[in-house]
Formats: C-alpha cells, structure tokens, sequence
C-alpha cells in the first residue's frame, strides 16, 4: 500500500469532500439538513401516523429479508463470509444507494460501505445534505468475494432477488448505482459505466410497477483509486441531478 497516496488522499478527502468543498480547512461548516425548515425532505423522520405505520411495516418486511441472507447458503461466499450484508437504512427512503458487494470491512461489522469506500460515500452523501440514516445503502451481492473480486455471474444471480424485494419494499424514487457492477446488473447492459454515469435510467422492478428512476455514478472505490478533481466533479453533478430530481434543495460549496 502506498502510505503517502493514502495520507494525501485522505486529506484530500476531508476537504474536498466536505461538501466536496475546495476551499480547504476552515471553509464551508458541512451541510446539515434543518430539521424545522420547510423545504422537501428525505422522508424522514417519518412525519403522519400513516407514515409511521407505513415504516414500520416495511421494516418488518426488510427485516425479513435480512434474516434469509444470514441464513443463505445459496453460492459458495456463504461459508466463506465472516457476516452476511444485507444492507442498511431507512426503511422510507427516497434514495436508496447501491454498491457491488462487501469488502473486508464490511464483513467484519455485517454492515455496507463502512471501510474507506464508506467513509467517501458518507461525504458524498453528505455534501448532498442529506445524512445517512435518511437513505437506504444495500449491494448487489450480500457476502465478500475472497480477495475482493469482482463478483460471479452464477453469484448475482443467486443474491439479486434479495436487493430487488428490498427495492420493491422500499420503493425509492431514485437509485444511485454505485459503479459498474451495480449499474449493468440493474439494467441488464454491458455498458461500460462511462457511458452509463450521468443520466437516468429505468429500473423495472416487476410487472404491472413503474419504473424507477436509476442514476449511475463512479463507485467510491473507483473515486479514491482515481482521485482526480474531474471525477470528483463527475460525481458531484451527478448527485446534483438527483436532488433535482427530487425537488431537494442544492447544498453550496
Ligand atoms: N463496496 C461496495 O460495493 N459495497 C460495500 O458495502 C462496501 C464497499
């Protein structure tokens, strides 16, 4: 590992990613959601009674999920994996996010993007003014590939019913496709994620369902390995177009 790079990008990180501020330290305080204003939230917390039965029968649905991936041994990364991931977050989202599977860190806690990885979405996520708690976070595939690699075929085929009960329970508005892997399984492409970062796509999450509206963008692991100002700036219009997208207001930085 290079220890410097890692330094560098990690400083970096704190300051351009406070908001994806370029102003360094000292700057622009990271952008915190009002509570009490009356701009369009990211449902939550949930706010009618309806809302709050509404969440807590959809957790108990996703709650469900999660118990059959602990217990799923339907590919060979079940007996290999420290914890299942099932994934995590709130149960009303309006976004939810998704990366490719779990790495090291993420094995170890059984909870998604908690390593470095993680820690950059939690920037980006912020910069949105969003907080975690407010979106769901989930994987395409719920267990760590040896070594990190990149997942099997025959592997999302056997995971993939589970992220798409859990998009069906939550029924976002957007998803974030976080990266290559997320991107062409969810579109069932074989396009590079150059092409398909920055515009929204379709999700179909079954018959008779509308569509839901899936953007694509680098995968913070790609980002921290490619920490160039332009592809910081990739994302950063990219997730501007989500809030957009949901009426949000657009931090400044
Ligand atoms: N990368 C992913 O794709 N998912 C995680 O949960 C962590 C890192």
């Amino acid at each position: 590992m290079d220890v410097k790079k890692v330094i560098r990008q990690h400083l970096e990180m704190e300051q351009s990613f406070t908001g994806f501020s370029l102003k360094g330290k000292g700057g622009t305080p990271e952008p915190q959601r009002q509570e009490n204003n009356h701009v369009p939230t990211v449902r939550c917390p949930a706010e009618s009674e309806a809302e709050v039965k509404d969440a807590a029968e959809k957790a108990a649905k996703l709650e469900k999920v999660a118990e059959e991936v602990h217990q799923c041994r339907k590919c060979g990364l079940g007996s290999l994996r420290t914890n299942a991931v099932p994934g995590e977050g709130n149960p009303n989202a309006r976004i939810m996010f998704v990366g490719e599977g779990p790495g090291a860190d993420e094995d170890v806690q059984g909870r998604p993007f908690v390593g470095r990885a993680g820690q950059l979405l939690d920037k980006v996520i912020s910069a949105m003014g969003l907080k975690r708690s407010e979106v769901f976070i989930g994987n395409i595939i719920k267990c760590r590939p040896p070594e990190n690699r990149d997942p099997r075929a025959d592997e999302i085929i056997n995971c993939l019913p589970y992220l798409q009960r859990q998009i069906e329970i939550i029924e976002p508005e957007i998803i974030v496709a976080l990266g290559a892997h997320a991107a062409r399984t969810l579109l069932n492409t074989t396009k590079p994620i150059g092409q398909l970062r920055g515009q929204f796509h379709e999700y179909y999450s079954g018959l008779g369902r509308p569509p839901i509206k899936l953007m694509a963008t680098y995968h913070t692991a790609y980002l921290l390995r490619n920490y160039s100002q332009e592809n910081r700036r990739r994302v950063w219009e990219d997730m501007k177009k989500v809030l957009i997208e949901l009426g949000l207001p657009i931090p400044e930085h």
